[in-house]
């Protein structure tokens, strides 16, 4: 495989809603294989949005997604082979069981059970939610939810990860063990991983390169160790690392 690939290069890419507002400006983003890349943003920036186009849910304006690539408009189905992605809103069935959940994924993979079974019990288990397997989903609290999304997303081991403010709403603790959990995905199956938030703190905890989003145009395309160093950066960076 050609490591030389970005994992996901997004070029000029433009979304104008139905109703007029232009929610993505143009923007260029390109992730190199391997890493942990962090899309920093406010409320209302277009993170969202971009995540919207990369997982099919609608079609850009203009510009082109490619994830290894591959055009995601031409091919989508072999692009989303190589994609992962956790949304923003809980969209699992809320009557299925939690394993089941897992296993019903890794079919629509193409993935026999026998194999998903494993696969299932390894993640459920790192994610602290293999006694809860035949729990339907709709009793879980709001963080396990959080993490069995995180787990059907890995079920066909994705290529590239991706995770729309993964850790939004999640007291302190359980985010220090999911951020450990996505480190050993990182590095351990060697999963490009890109997550949006609007945590600094969680930027830089986990992340080597980080673009910062505002009003649908990337503001800022810089490695954590630049960012933190530059003073201009900072007061506009804390301005986004409000709690909510
Ligand atoms: P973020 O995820 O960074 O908070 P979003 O991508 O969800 O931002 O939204 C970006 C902007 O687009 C916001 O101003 C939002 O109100 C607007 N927006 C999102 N979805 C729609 C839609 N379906 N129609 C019109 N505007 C939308
Ligand atoms: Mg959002």
């Amino acid at each position: 495989f050609d490591t030389t690939i970005p994992a996901l290069k997004i070029t000029q890419l433009t979304k104008t809603y139905p109703n007029g507002f232009a929610a993505l400006k143009g923007i260029d983003l390109t992730v190199p294989q391997g890493g942990f890349f962090a899309l920093l943003g406010p409320n209302g920036a277009g993170k969202s949005t971009t995540i919207g186009i990369i997982s099919s849910l609608f079609k850009p304006t203009s510009g082109s997604v490619e994830i290894f690539g591959v055009d995601l408009l031409k091919q989508p189905a072999k692009a989303k082979q190589f994609l992962g992605v956790v949304p923003q809103e809980f969209n699992f069935m809320q009557f299925e069981k939690v394993e089941d959940i897992l296993i019903a994924q890794a079919g629509y993979f193409g993935i026999p059970t026998k194999e998903a079974r494993p696969r299932a019990e390894k993640l459920l288990k790192a994610l602290g939610l293999w006694e809860k397997r035949d729990d339907k989903a709709r009793m879980l609290s709001g963080g396990m939810k959080r993490r069995l999304m995180i787990a059907r997303a890995l079920m066909h081991r994705p290529k590239l990860l991706i995770l729309d403010e993964p850790t939004a709403g999640v007291d302190i603790e359980l985010r220090r063990s999911m951020w450990d959990f996505m480190q050993q995905i990182n590095t351990e199956e060697g999963t490009t991983i890109i997550l949006t938030t609007h945590y600094l703190e969680e930027a830089e905890q986990l992340c080597k390169n980080i673009a910062i989003l505002d009003q649908g145009e990337i503001r800022i395309n810089t490695d954590m160790k630049s960012l933190l160093t530059s003073l201009d950066v900072e007061s506009f960076v804390f301005d986004l690392a409000q709690p909510y």
